[in-house]
């Protein structure tokens, strides 16, 4: 645990009592302050009391001692509005924070050269994937490194800075918009595209959030930009023009890029010396199939040349990653026909990747749809050769499909499974392929998009005492 002793003495409320709002009141209470805990919801407050933790319902309780509050990045702050807390705690001029926020300030107390160098992982698709993915490589490369922030462990939970270690954070929008001196050593931002309206007001709010983090960062600190989008490629070129060339890296996935990192044709290249020099052969990586993870391999390299890893060291860990649950995850091969479990694909965006990847696709998608329809996935619809849907979008999506792509609605994901297995079995593909890649969020029928991995798998796996697992 990290304790934090930036409200030593003072008084400090926390609301949301999930992981990370617990971690945090231990931190807090381990650095000497007194916290006060709040969740509207029930369990969550049963859960805090049962761990100890003081209990008061902060949108009635007078803020007047309170310096400060530690706001899970789940409760809105600004859009669509504030929540309550949130404005009782500006109107007597409370610090108005997050987990991040207080890392980051028990790092700046510490002195300079004390201090563990910090990377800084955004964008809209492949922030979990390369956060791993950098951590990974770093740690083959023999560095000391704790993985952390919105992937895996809440962020104080992670081991204390030390002098010499690597802190590897992935950083959503919510996350950033509640940091405010967070000094990355190195800070990517790896893609842009409409997510998160609701919560950020509109695209330019969100994308504001994201450009953030590189405005918090000291003079020397590097920045990586993903250059396949519009928006970002812009921000690069600002930034550019604004620091020293040498400290802004672009990347990209599909094409050259000079003085940066790129994957092209399934090789990934270095130029950043001037000359391009190949470093992996990305179509070794099981692990990163597709041209969005060639975009996650080239922002994990770019970012890891900065810290002084070879080329070489890091193009071999590239190829050893063994890839995250829930993204473009092989589960099973059942007579020929691959599984392929991609949960973590909540939006259109993400689906779209997976369904580029594979040419005979037996498609199950569906749960809570998302702004914005299907149309991103236009270009890969002759890969699919029967889409299954299932949950709240059926109809919808079957409406966007009609015409183009031949579909079953199927209610729920036991039965799509069932049904895209017989439908790949039977067509005698050599390469079928069964993919959950939803394009929608989980919370119709399951509790979040882990648990609704899960249960493709465990139905994947009911299939037949003859699964064969893929490692
Ligand atoms: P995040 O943490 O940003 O949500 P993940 O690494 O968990 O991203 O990947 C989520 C999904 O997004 C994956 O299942 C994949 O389909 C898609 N994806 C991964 N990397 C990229 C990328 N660089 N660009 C676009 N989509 C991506």
């Amino acid at each position: 645990m990290i304790a934090i002793n930036a409200y030593e003495g003072r008084r400090v409320a926390v609301l949301g009592l999930g992981r990370s709002g617990i971690a945090t009141a231990r931190a807090l209470e381990a650095g000497g302050a007194s916290v006060v805990c709040w969740d509207d919801g029930e369990v969550a407050r049963e859960a805090a009391a049962a761990e100890g933790l003081e209990l008061a319902d902060l949108n009635r309780r007078d803020w007047g001692d309170i310096a400060a509050l530690i706001l899970s990045p789940g409760i809105p702050l600004t859009h669509p509005k504030p929540h309550r807390v949130v404005e009782l705690a500006q109107a007597v001029g409370a610090d108005v924070i997050g987990d991040i926020e207080l890392f980051a300030l028990t790092i700046n107390a510490m002195p300079a050269k004390r201090r563990p160098k910090i990377i800084g992982i955004t964008g809209t698709n492949g922030k979990s994937t390369t956060t791993a993915l950098i951590g990974h490589i770093l740690t083959e490369a023999g560095r000391t490194v704790h993985v952390g922030g919105n992937i895996g462990a809440a962020i104080l939970t992670l081991d204390p800075p030390k002098p010499g270690t690597i802190y590897v954070l992935e950083l959503s929008s919510y996350q950033i918009d509640l940091t405010f001196s967070l000094k990355c050593d190195v800070a990517l931002l790896l893609n842009i595209s409409p997510d998160h309206i609701d919560r950020h007001g509109s695209f330019d709010g969100y994308f504001a959030a994201k450009q953030r983090l590189f405005a918090m960062q000291e003079t020397g600190g590097a920045a990586v930009i993903g250059v396949d989008d519009a928006q970002t490629a812009d921000l690069f070129s600002r930034l550019r023009r604004a620091r020293p060339t040498s400290e802004v890296t672009a990347i990209s996935s599909g094409r050259v890029i000079a003085e940066g990192v790129y994957a092209l044709g399934g090789d990934l290249y270095d130029s950043s010396a001037g000359q391009a020099e190949p470093v992996a052969d990305l179509t070794r990586a099981r692990a990163l199939p597709g041209k969005h993870n060639a975009q996650n391999a080239a922002a994990a390299l770019a970012v890891v040349l900065r810290l002084g890893v070879s080329a070489r060291t890091a193009g071999e860990a590239i190829l050893s990653f063994g890839g995250l649950a829930h993204r473009q995850e092989a589960v099973a091969e059942i007579d020929g026909v691959r599984f392929i479990n991609d949960s973590k694909a909540t939006n259109a965006d993400a689906t779209a990747m997976a369904l580029a990847c594979y040419d005979n696709i037996y498609w199950i998608a569906g749960g809570v749809a998302k702004g914005g329809g299907l149309d991103a996935l236009a270009n890969s619809f002759g890969n699919i050769r029967k889409a299954f849907l299932i949950g709240e979008a059926e109809a919808t999506f079957a409406a966007e499909l009609d015409g183009r792509v031949e579909c079953e609605r199927c209610g729920h994901l036991d039965r799509a499974v069932e049904l895209a297995q017989q439908a790949a079995k039977r067509s005698g593909h050599e390469d079928a392929v069964v993919l959950f890649s939803p394009a929608a969020a989980s919370f119709d029928q399951f509790a979040n998009f882990e648990d609704r991995g899960e249960a493709f798998r465990a139905r994947v796996a009911a299939l037949t005492q003859n699964t064969v697992p893929v490692s």
